[in-house]
């Protein structure tokens, strides 16, 4: 027989923002081992609880192996060929394009592709087709981030970098459990306040999670009161004068007016808005003031919120009013929660993005795109965000809709508006390696696509680190890398529009064939990032410096990377000179403003969701290795014990858990590091599971109005014993 091959193949784990280096051990043929890489500067070896079974989810009988048809009456799936499986997609959008506008067809991507296939999907969907309507789960995740920083700063930069969680002097953790899904940054945490027993760390957040554990100053906020909590430390720090008022003066505009705000702020009144005790309010500004340097890292908490980016840009705020960004150790640093959120964002992947963190409402950045891409225009009005374009889908005015890497039947807000938009659509197209989601059941065409392991990529994690991922092992079956599949649409899509005589919108092709053949001219992953790259020349991320030897031969690498720098940069606005027309950083002052559906009679109590240690979102990968079901099996309700008690509940019980959208069954954890009048479930559970808990049924669509970014921290519900 022939001997076993012992292969390794470096790469990135695909689940969280961390973005830890992963060795992946394999034969040539199959995945047979994990290792972290010690290399990597995000984890230098090591892996958490979900890494470190990665190739335990690569193979089974559940992966996606050929294109499949699903017949709408009875639910039965079909193989078929790529090719008749991309021309009846082809015909389809083609009839859509010519009948209703290329605004008829959409794509929802997802922050767990890769650079290059977000790159081909926005130029397909912009570029080629012409509709903006291009959104990503990424919109769930870090959308109100993205517009804080840029509100705040100018640019969608997150300015400080994970060695900085080594050299601070004082943690502000708020609205994030770093412990449960950045599991590898809070082991950087731990050795830190090990090593340094007087690192503070503030932890502020309405459950005491096992990241409150760290905290020197734990402060159990009221859900969704966080402005009020930023603008109350910010009226200590002016009145105990620990506010920088030369950085203010040289570096930001707007302290008057917010200064005149937070004067209403009082201590007392914060304190009991928050739910907080006023000693400890006091306690987290005078440490937060008094400390050399402060790294404020936040995730979900402050963004999904439908005022989320006033959270962000509030506590923004602290930052700049004590001159604490472009230090080491200090910094604004919003934590990533998917492995290629940020990736996406750099190439344009959002219906109000142009690559290089350009944007479709400046034309001056359309004209860039179009001559880059050698078409006349593009269209001028950004497209619809997650949860509008949904809406729009079920209205109809979306016809179709193309779904990559991300399911949508679980995660949306409210998904069964999602379940109604799709059934309503004409044709629905799901890419996916995996064949059982809640979004298939949904599906008219799934496409196999390539995963973690059998394709080469890019992935720019939470601290602007770009790391080359490398493949290990074939693809199954028929499935392809997404930015392929992309490609070859373009192709038989611009045959498709030809053949109905469908006109183009210039004179700068011959046909729509030949178009897409010029367009999409890539034949691996090196050709579509020497075309981005272009995209980021003089751009703020602008990595024209950096190719892929540079990232085999000197590791992963932190952008900006411009052409003739030796290394990429680690932080940002060191110079004190921000992205914006005057130069200066921006004071933002918004009111504080409550949760979109208060709670009443009805529905007295609080919902919250989140993750857990071991499960990653819908649990495709995740949820088939048993070793990651130890620590928690099933679904659950955590409850605190007086509200348990007044329900007549106790641990292990089944529960009713209602709320305007639809209703739930889960079971009862009783759990005293709550809030009373506050439950929390977690978000990863769907139909495969027992109790079929699907705890987006009850989440509301309310979105901000800025980020659009959905308000998944916060539902009026009602328990009662099932
Ligand atoms: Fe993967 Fe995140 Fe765990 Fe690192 S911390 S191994 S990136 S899930």
């Amino acid at each position: 027989s022939m001997p076993l091959q012992r292969l390794e193949s470096k790469s990135v784990c695909p689940y969280c923002g961390t973005g830890c280096g992963v060795i992946i051990e394999h034969d040539g043929q199959q995945i047979t081992g994990v290792r972290g890489d010690p290399d990597h500067p995000a984890n230098f070896g090591q892996l958490c609880s979900k890494g470190s079974t990665l190739h335990l989810s690569c193979h089974g009988d559940d992966r996606a192996r050929e294109p499949l048809r699903r017949d709408r009456s009875d639910g039965h799936w079909t193989a078929l060929s790529w090719s008749e499986a991309l021309a009846q997609m082809a015909s389809t959008w083609a009839e859509i394009i010519h009948r209703q506008g290329p605004q008829a067809v959409a794509l929802y991507v997802s922050g767990q592709l890769p650079t290059e296939d977000y790159y081909v999907a926005n130029k397909l969907a912009k570029g080629f087709i012409g509709s903006n309507h291009i959104d990503t789960n990424s919109r769930l995740c870090m959308a109100s981030a993205v517009s804080g920083y840029k509100s705040s700063l100018g640019m969608d930069s997150v300015p400080c970098a994970y060695e900085d969680l080594e050299e601070t002097h004082c943690l502000f953790i708020v609205g994030a459990n770093v412990a449960y899904a950045h599991p590898i940054l809070f082991r950087r945490i731990e050795a830190a306040k090990l090593r340094r027993p007087e690192l503070k760390i503030i932890v502020a957040d309405p459950r005491r999670t096992p990241t409150a554990s760290l905290a020197d100053i734990y402060l159990p906020l009221q859900p969704g009161t966080d402005v009020a909590l930023f603008h109350g430390m910010l009226h200590i720090l002016i009145w105990e004068d620990l506010i920088d008022r030369k950085f203010i003066a040289e570096h930001t505009e707007g302290w008057d007016a917010l200064k005149a705000q937070v004067q209403h702020y009082t201590p007392r009144w914060v304190a009991e808005t928050c739910h907080i005790a006023i000693n400890d309010l006091r306690a987290a500004a005078q440490a937060f003031g008094a400390a050399p340097s402060v790294l404020s890292l936040w995730c979900q908490g402050l963004n999904q919120s439908s005022h989320g980016t006033d959270k962000n840009v509030s506590l923004i705020n602290l930052h700049l009013a004590t001159g604490q960004i472009g230090r080491p150790g200090a910094g604004p640093f919003s934590l990533t929660g998917q492995p290629n959120a940020m990736g996406g964002r750099e190439t344009g992947g959002m219906p109000a993005l142009l690559p290089g963190h350009r944007e479709v409402a400046n034309p001056e950045h359309r004209t860039e795109m179009a001559a880059l891409w050698g078409i006349s225009s593009i269209h001028p009005q950004p497209g619809y965000t997650a949860v509008p374009l949904f809406q729009a889908v079920e209205r109809g005015e979306i016809a179709s809709i193309w779904i990559s890497c991300t399911n949508p039947v679980l995660s949306m807000p409210e998904q069964q508006q999602v379940q109604r938009a799709l059934q309503r659509a004409r044709l629905v197209i799901l890419q996916d390696s995996y064949l059982d989601t809640e979004t298939a059941d949904y599906s008219d065409l799934l496409l196999p696509a390539a995963s973690w392991g059998e394709r080469e990529a890019l992935v720019t994690n939470s601290e602007r680190r770009i790391s080359h991922l490398h493949p290990a092992v074939p693809a199954p079956g028929t499935a392809r890398p997404d930015w392929m599949i992309y490609r070859d649409f373009a192709y038989v899509l611009g045959a498709a529009l030809d053949q109905i005589q469908h006109p183009l919108p210039d004179q700068l092709d011959d046909s729509w064939y030949a178009r897409a053949r010029r367009m999409f001219d890539f034949s691996d992953t090196v050709s579509i990032f020497r075309e981005y790259q272009q995209c980021t020349r003089g751009r703020d991320l602008d990595i024209s410096g950096l190719d892929f030897g540079i990232l085999d031969s000197q590791g992963p690498q932190q952008w900006p990377f411009p052409a003739g720098a030796q290394s990429g940069q680690s932080r940002l606005y060191s110079d004190g000179i921000f992205p914006t027309p005057s130069g200066r950083a921006r004071f933002r002052a918004p009111e504080f403003m409550g949760v979109a559906e208060e709670i009443d009679a009805q529905y007295p109590l609080r919902l919250t969701t989140g993750r857990l240690r071991d499960q990653w979102h819908s649990m495709s990968r995740t949820g088939k290795v048993a070793a990651l079901f130890a620590s928690d099996e099933e679904a659950f309700l955590e409850i605190h014990p007086e509200d348990a008690q007044r329900l007549k509940l106790k641990n292990a019980d089944l529960a009713w858990v209602s709320s305007r959208r639809g209703r739930n069954v889960l079971r009862v954890r009783v759990q005293k590091d709550l809030q009373p009048g506050l439950v929390f479930a977690p978000m990863h559970f769907g139909r495969r599971f027992a109790p079929a808990a699907l705890c987006n049924q009850l989440t509301l669509p309310a979105i901000d109005p800025v980020s659009g970014e959905p308000e998944f921290k916060h539902s009026a519900v009602r328990i009662e014993a099932a």
